[in-house]
């Protein structure tokens, strides 16, 4: 059967090329006269050989890369490393990849390469360019033409066409950013001999017409550390538990690829710089987790803020690769049935954000061992966008990846290529229409950023941050008045007629992401000033575009220093996060906290705010200028109740199965200044925690309470170690051991119990959060699941209702907050009081094509609306007036109240919960109460401020934030996300609080 179907495809794909070679113009620029036929015999004998040894299947195969042409000058991996790219059992460390791709730029004119930025590890990230000669001579030139099309404020329509006519445009390919896809980084280097080496029309019409970058590896870090690995596990005995690849960067895994609009990770930051220097019209990442290729489109929604053609872009180029390989019989390349084009914190969003172009490929794995793939029926139907579907059985390799996914990216190239005046035209198009639409759409046209809001600083670092990313920022000349929105001397004005307006619509909108959508990829809501909880305001008025305003050219500051005169210095508590970084400044300064509110020197201050007696002027005030901090200096402290910020010493748990995301709570941590000893689950059975910490921090882990007990099973007596070794030299970097295995154990768990019970504080999100209501260590605190709910990452509303914790200084009544499906934490008892909507998210038999038709409704947020007094909930059917602001100081009463509707009548259907209900009450065994200081409103109509929401009755009241005291400690346990991803820089100082009255958090009970 196999042979049969090579040799009519022998025939057939004869067919295809000849057309090709006839109907492809052939370049004239530069290359001399390299004619079709006097080279594209030349092949290098040895490497094709292989290239047929190593291939699993026949069908994944094209007449592209069947074979290696051969060179006198530039070398072939397989001279450079000794074996061909999709040589099973074998992976190439970055370095070495890198190396292969300088020795390219040393053998070649159509070539060259450089380092775009280091790795947090100190490695470096490289680029490679390749294009025909001349241009390689000239790419300054290419890059002036690509930014003038990028500028149609500097750039007339005559010379735009000029342009479209005459440049070249630019096809950034990118691969490796997550360490376990290994075949892209390896294809890559065939690609880059091939488009270097090769004279076939088709090669040529790519090096002659577009300019293409590619970088091997995006994640140096977690490649070397996943090569590693492969070849420890390698030598293990048959049956013997592998090592997991445990860290890929030093802070996060698979999240590298969900910091795109936060931009924390120094991959992000370089391909961002990257970005934003070249101007690339298409940046293609390359991935491996389906069968077999995946070419993007997604299921949508479609972001809202990306222009409508880059959308057709998407479907066009999609439908090139699908309808090319599909044309050479390759099976199981396809579009639409995977991911949906929503939210923007990709790192390919660096291109959607710039009016570019953001595409990938996902690949049936590299291996590198040969495998067989047989796939479940949901993978191999035949549906409309899988005509040619992925076989019941296949013998799949890392030649089969390297033949599937090169093909792919060179059709994909070729059509750039032969398309190029329209693909430049379109990227001309969708830049005037970004710069049109800040002046006579519908608006905004633009935002104001006041400078001088409440949280100044992160107003200051949202200004930053939004520069950073290449949008123009400017500042107020003098006050103004636009519409109702008073614009004082210093506000930042963001003006919506700039290209990368794109951005600012993308970042700044409300989203309403219907349930009756396919299932969100990944968030559904990320409105950069809820998550920031900044005061950015949209304007649509458009004579603001006319006010005096001054371009802002550098990192901008809030002001901030000391006024008036006396011993005493206040700084108040604005939940600023550099009130963190004063703190962890001047650790030897003696600081305190106000317990109430109160007025000094004639302003009002609010709880928490922070008192230093006997303040050293000349060493704190420089500090709190640079950090956009303002205090006021007094003559004696205010007659409020104080205590010591006392920093505690803090231990930080990671759990060994899985360091995925916990990163992002030390990259908080770390940027603040804050201090911590970082040790793995299986080290608390050591015990004697309370001798050495005084705050245990336990970040989410994912999975279930038992499970984090559990950990890595331990089956067998051979250890898991993870450390640096002769072998492994680039494992260990964050942390070691002989032996990874094992979990917290009930040892651990029972020493972390014995921890807070003698006065320690721990401090649970997420995941961690329910381990101590599963196994009872907790009072009446009840983890439900409440049957319907849907809330995948969405921004809901966070309503304080105990003021007066230390947990909540600072803070205004009502937060915008992140929050991701679970845990859902009742306090009192209350069990399953919510039965569920009846499937909100669309019955599976009833067909919705058009989904975003009856969008959701969201509920109004204000900036500044929410005072100390609380704030009301907005207009929209809210039920019984006892709700959640008054419950303030009875926390308990409060929740009795508003959550004992609908508890009775057996309205448990379809709720689980765990633990709390065995004490049939909210107070413990020591007479302890739980104390909640954050919940969800009683009205699901309140809750949706951004992203989604379907039956959010589940979650009226249920706790946000609660305090639990155990014994003489307390473990403070978020439901929220206080530290998602590096986004939510709005709530970080719920966490913040938490350490810095670690001893104090029974203030204000
Ligand atoms: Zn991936």
């Amino acid at each position: 059967m196999a042979g049969r179907i090579q040799r009519w495809r022998a025939v057939f794909v004869h067919s295809v090329a000849a057309t090709a070679m006839c109907s492809v113009a052939l370049p004239a620029s530069g290359q001399g006269p390299v004619g079709p036929s006097a080279s594209a015999r030349q092949v290098d004998s040895a490497y094709t050989a292989k290239i047929k040894e190593f291939l699993q299947d026949p069908r994944i195969t094209t007449e592209l890369v069947d074979h290696l042409p051969s060179s006198s000058t530039v070398p072939t991996p397989l001279r450079f490393h000794g074996r061909i790219v999709g040589t099973p059992g074998e992976l190439t460390y970055a370095k070495d990849i890198h190396r292969y791709f300088e020795a390219l730029d040393n053998a070649s004119p159509r070539a060259k390469y450089w380092t775009i930025g280091k790795t947090e590890e100190g490695r470096e990230m490289v680029v490679l360019v390749i294009a025909d000669s001349t241009t390689i001579a000239n790419l300054e030139q290419f890059k002036g033409d690509i930014a003038a099309l990028s500028d149609p404020r500097k750039t007339s329509e005559a010379e735009a066409k000029r342009l479209i006519g005459t440049t070249k445009p630019m096809y950034w390919l990118t691969s490796g950013i997550h360490s376990p896809e290994t075949g892209g980084p390896e294809m890559l280097q065939e690609l880059a001999y091939r488009l270097i080496v090769e004279e076939t029309p088709f090669i040529q019409q790519i090096r002659n017409n577009i300019i293409t970058f590619i970088t091997p590896v995006i994640e140096v870090d977690g490649r070397e550390k996943q090569v590693d690995t492969y070849y420890y596990n390698k030598k293990l005995p048959p049956g013997a538990a592998r090592l997991p690849l445990m860290y890929w960067g030093k802070y996060v895994a698979h999240d590298n690829n969900r910091d795109g609009m936060g931009q924390f990770l120094s991959l992000t930051k370089n391909v961002n710089d990257f970005f934003l220097q070249w101007k690339p019209q298409v940046m293609h990442d390359l991935h491996e987790s389906v069968t077999y290729l995946y070419s993007s489109t997604g299921t949508g929604p479609y972001n809202d803020a990306i222009d409508p053609i880059t959308v057709t872009e998407w479907w066009m180029m999609a439908q090139v690769d699908v309808q090319e390989l599909t044309k050479r019989g390759v099976p199981g390349v396809w579009t639409y049935g995977f991911y949906d084009g929503w939210t923007p914190n990709y790192m390919f969003f660096a291109a959607h954000t710039k009016n570019a172009i953001g595409r990938f490929y996902e690949v049936q794995s590299y291996g590198p061992d040969n495998y067989e793939v047989r796939p479940p029926a949901t993978t191999t139907s035949r549906e409309w966008f899988r005509p040619n579907p992925p076989l019941p059985y296949i013998k799949w390799g890392p030649r089969n990846n390297t033949n599937i996914q090169q093909s792919a990216v060179l059709f994909s190239l070729k059509h750039f290529a032969d398309n190029k005046s329209l693909y430049l035209e379109n990227y001309w198009i969708k830049n005037k229409r970004a710069v049109e639409r800040g002046k006579s759409g519908a608006g905004p046209f633009a935002w104001v950023i006041p400078a001088t809001q409440r949280r100044k600083a992160d107003a200051a670092d949202a200004v930053n941050e939004l520069r950073k990313q290449g949008l123009e920022v400017h500042t107020a000349n003098t006050a103004f008045t636009v519409g109702s929105l008073e614009v004082k001397p210093g506000d930042y004005i963001v003006r919506g007629d700039q290209p990368y307006r794109t951005l600012a619509d993308m970042y700044f909108s409300i989203q309403n992401y219907s349930p009756s959508n396919p299932s969100p990829y990944d968030d559904t809501g990320w409105t950069f000033q809820y998550m920031r909880n900044v005061a950015l305001l949209p304007v649509s008025d458009k004579r603001i575009l006319d006010q005096a305003m001054t371009a802002v050219t550098a990192k901008v500051h809030a002001a901030g220093g000391i006024a008036g005169a006396g011993a005493v210095l206040i700084v108040d508590h604005t939940t600023d996060n550099n009130l963190m970084k004063f703190r962890t400044t001047h650790a030897g300064v003696r600081m305190q906290a106000a317990e109430a509110d109160f007025e000094a020197a004639g302003r009002s201050f609010r709880a928490g705010a922070f008192i230093i007696p006997a303040a050293d002027r000349a060493k704190l005030e420089p500090t709190l200028k640079e950090l956009g901090l303002s205090g006021v200096a007094v003559a004696a402290a205010p007659a409020v109740k104080l205590h010591d910020l006392d920093l505690p010493r803090i231990g930080y748990i990671h759990a060994w199965q899985r360091t995925q995301d916990e990163g992002w709570v030390r990259a908080a941590l770390d940027s603040y200044g804050v201090p911590y000893t970082y040790f793995a689950d299986i080290k608390l059975r050591d015990g004697k925690l309370r001798a050495k910490y005084d705050v245990i921090i336990y970040p989410s882990v994912g999975g279930s309470a038992q499970s984090h007990v559990a950990g890595l099973i331990k089956s067998g007596s051979t250890p898991l170690p993870y450390k640096k070794s002769p072998a492994t030299p680039n494992l260990g970097a964050n942390d070691s051991a002989d032996d990874i295995r094992g979990g917290l154990g009930i040892e651990g768990l029972t020493e972390l119990y014995k921890f807070v019970q003698a006065g320690g504080t721990l401090i649970v999100e997420g995941s961690t959060t329910t381990i101590f209501p599963a196994y009872n260590l907790t009072s009446g605190i009840t983890v439900e699941s409440p049957a319907g709910l849907f809330a995948r990452g969405t921004i809901l509303r966070g309503v304080v209702i105990d003021r007066t914790s230390p947990l909540a200084y600072g803070f205004d009544a009502q937060m915008p907050v992140y929050f991701n499906q679970d845990p859902v934490l009742s306090v009192a008892g209350s069990v399953g009081l919510f039965a569920g909507g009846g499937g909100g998210r669309g019955s599976a038999l009833s067909q919705n094509i058009t989904p975003n038709a009856v969008p959701l409704r969201i509920s109004p947020w204000t900036f500044g609306a929410s005072d100390s007094t609380g704030t009301a909930m907005p207009a929209g059917g809210r039920g019984a007036p006892a709700g959640p602001a008054t419950a303030a100081g009875s926390a308990q009463s409060g929740r009795g109240v508003t959550g004992g509707t609908g508890a009775a009548a057996g309205a448990a259907a379809g709720a689980n919960t765990v633990g709390g209900s065995v004490f049939g009450g909210a107070t413990g065994i020591d007479g302890s109460r739980p104390r909640v200081i954050m919940q969800f409103p009683a009205n699901a109509g309140d809750m949706l401020l951004s992203g989604t929401l379907a039956n959010g009755e589940g979650l009226a009241n249920r706790a946000q934030l609660i305090d639990a005291p155990v014994g003489k400690g307390h473990v403070v346990m978020f439901a929220i996300r206080p530290f998602w991803r590096w986004q939510t820089q709005g709530t970080y100082f719920l966490g913040f609080n938490a350490i810095l009255n670690w001893n104090d958090l029974d203030a204000g009970r």
